[in-house]
């Protein structure tokens, strides 16, 4: 037997690695068997050059938990190691790995220490921070020479022993002996949450456990003819070493990739609206597959949906910083050894191989959903509804993807039509430009609300869109700056006359500026002025007698605080009451007809107009509501 002491170079890190990334203890697990996988796929690739010319038998890696010995066992059948190799690979060379990795470590705070995305580079030695001893155990698949099996063992302090192994067969098996602190790492259905989180899609089999399985029993049937089974014990494969997302995308189908959805989240019943596979070998290596989840409400929406990969080890599913913000809504995997794993955040954010995936990632997107569009405009327009919430998302925060979405982004008017950016400025250029040229998109927020204003700009030839969805608001403003000489105006945001300004027509007014002032007086004593202001206007007679509307631009404002929840200028001004003009038209023969009456029956005829208007924009409520209904009963 030989007895040694590891080379520390700085300081025992044994101390330090038992007690720091407190809260990434479990990725021990991770670290052992991706060292497994390696181990194995070396074998594989040594067996295709004819390096290795034996049998390679079963391949898979088996994970084993002994409650009673205090032990988890990971065994695997790849290349081995020599007690050279040990010696080298293990005492040296993984050693100051995991040296450099805790001195960087070191000085950083628990937060930033969590704020390292992948934690890679602790790897063998990541072992003693669940273990107070790990034994290892290996025979190499070299032959002749010095290859017999080693056995490996170290209590956590800086001394080790090696001493000859009675290992038969080819492999690496390596116990931990999990100490007090750890327990929880002795429980079988921890250690199986992990291999599910980190090991899932591993290209090795991993077996932990086993789980019973209904098999046919040969020659024997049920009295329909069915075969009969008979339940067996069969080893349990914790990953899917061929995930999708490896495949070639023009030989995947549909349902494949509705059934990967299913595997990566199993608790979802929707399915996904499309996906996008992603594939790049030049100028990074990135594969994986996006899909637009289907989202009823926007309470639905959940960041951090996404899974991070490198070479299908799971890293983890917070990829702010890694994939552009908009996209962290949608779901799926993302696999790339190019993405640097042992950094912190702030820093993956700044790096220029992370941006030039990200902005890649972005583009690809956006390709599928032009492809997607130009293909087949039917089944966009019938998706619209669901994605436009992604997109609209992409253009407001992201200028590349506004300039690339720009081709595809879709407008529904209030008869449900699709239109483009370039059709729907089309359609409107001649009726709904202003005296200045600017063309007025009008759009609805409520279609039933604001029913009876739709009805009056429709029956002027105006085209009313409907922007009822959560962003719709700031996409609103976002068309405005990047659209030329267009302006947005709500339906209800002025009187009809208003809402696009022709030319300042002088229609006459029937009522002097004598009348007008009494009657306006009037009108303020007789609804809540400090909501209502009242506005004369000379409209035709056809029109209602009395209106109301809303200020585009201070009910935006309020609108836009409110989405914005707080967000730095716009803060506050959620509490601001909601500020409406109350248009009179001086042209309505009801409205002249308040001139003759007496001042009691003024009062009441003023009140009803006043309701009536409240009513149509559904602002009559409560006591007020009641009282109203009363009132109209008696007249019948
Ligand atoms: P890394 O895997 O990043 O190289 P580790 O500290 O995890 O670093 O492992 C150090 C080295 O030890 C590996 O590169 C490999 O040569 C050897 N090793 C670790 N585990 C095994 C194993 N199960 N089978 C064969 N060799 C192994």
């Amino acid at each position: 037997m030989i007895k040694g002491t590891i080379d520390v170079k700085t300081e025992n890190i044994f101390p330090i690695i038992k007690k720091f990334l407190y809260s990434d203890h479990e990725i021990f697990l991770r670290e052992l068997v991706s060292n497994a996988v390696d181990a194995t796929q070396k074998l594989k690739s040594f067996a295709s050059v004819g390096q290795f010319k034996d049998e390679m038998g079963d391949l898979t890696i088996k994970v084993e938990v002994d409650k009673k010995k205090k032990t988890i066992t990971i065994r695997d059948r790849g290349i081995g190691m020599t007690q050279e190799e040990v010696e080298k690979y293990i005492n040296q060379i993984a050693f100051s790995s995991a040296e450099e990795f805790v001195k960087k470590f070191k000085t950083k705070t628990e937060a930033e220490s969590n704020a390292i995305i992948g934690h890679f580079g602790l790897g063998f030695y990541s072992s003693f921070m669940v273990s107070e001893k790990v034994e290892l155990q290996t025979k190499t698949y070299k032959k002749g020479g010095s290859t017999k099996a080693v056995k490996w063992e170290c209590d956590g302090s800086p001394d080790y022993t090696i001493s000859e192994s009675d290992k038969k067969d080819r492999g690496t098996e390596i116990v931990l002996h999990i100490d007090k602190e750890n327990t929880e790492f002795l429980e079988e259905y921890r250690i199986r949450e992990l291999l599910t989180k980190y090991c899932k899609f591993l290209p090795v089999p991993i077996q932990f456990g086993t789980k019973k399985e209904d098999e046919p029993i040969e020659g024997e049937t049920d009295k329909d003819g069915n075969p009969k089974t008979k339940s067996v014990e069969k080893p349990w494969i914790i990953n899917n070493p061929n995930p999708l997302w490896k495949n070639v995308p023009s030989e995947t189908t549909d349902e494949e990739y509705k059934k990967f959805y299913q595997e990566l989240y199993p608790m979802t019943f929707e399915e996904p609206l499309f996906n996008i596979h992603l594939n790049v070998d030049y100028p990074f290596n990135l594969t994986g597959i996006l899909y637009f989840p289907k989202v009823k409400n926007s309470y639905e929406l959940q960041k951090n949906k996404i899974q991070l990969y490198c070479n299908q080890v799971f890293v983890t599913d917070s990829v702010e910083g890694i994939v552009p913000d908009f996209l962290t809504l949608l779901h799926g995997v993302i696999d790339s050894p190019d993405i640097p794993l042992n950094v912190s955040r702030s820093f993956l954010q700044s790096d220029q191989n992370v941006k030039k995936i990200s902005s890649h990632i972005s583009k690809k997107v956006a390709d599928k959903l032009e492809d997607l569009f130009k293909k087949d405009r039917e089944i966009f327009e019938k998706k619209w509804d669901d994605i436009k919430i992604f997109i609209q998302y992409g253009m407001i925060s992201d200028a590349k993807f506004y300039e690339r979405a720009e081709k595809f982004v879709l407008l529904k008017n209030s008869e449900g039509k699709y239109f483009t950016l370039d059709e729907y400025s089309k359609k409107i250029e001649i009726n709904q430009k202003d005296k200045d040229k600017r063309t007025i998109f009008i759009y609805a927020t409520n279609t039933e609300e604001q029913f009876s204003y739709i009805e009056a700009a429709t029956e002027r030839g105006y085209d009313v869109l409907v922007m009822d969805g959560v962003l719709d608001a700031h996409f609103v403003n976002t068309l405005e700056q990047k659209l030329k000489d267009t302006s947005f105006a709500r339906v209800d945001s002025n009187t009809i006359d208003k809402l696009i300004i022709k030319e300042e027509a002088d229609v006459p007014s029937k009522l002097d500026d004598k009348q007008k002032e009494d009657l306006k007086t009037a009108f303020e004593k007789n609804i809540d002025s400090k909501k209502f202001e009242v506005v004369f206007e000379q409209m035709s007679e056809s029109d209602s007698p009395v209106l109301i509307t809303q200020n585009e631009f201070m009910r935006r404002m309020k609108e836009m605080s409110a989405v914005g929840g707080g967000g730095g200028m716009m803060m506050g001004m959620g509490d601001f009451p909601d500020h409406y003009s109350l248009i009179v038209n001086a042209n309505h023969p009801v409205v002249a007809g308040l001139i003759e009456k007496d001042e009691e029956s003024r009062n009441a005829s003023i009140k009803h107009l006043y309701d009536l208007a409240r009513l149509t924009k559904n602002l009559l409520k409560g006591k007020e509501l009641n009282d109203f209904i009363k009132r109209s009963l008696q007249t019948i």
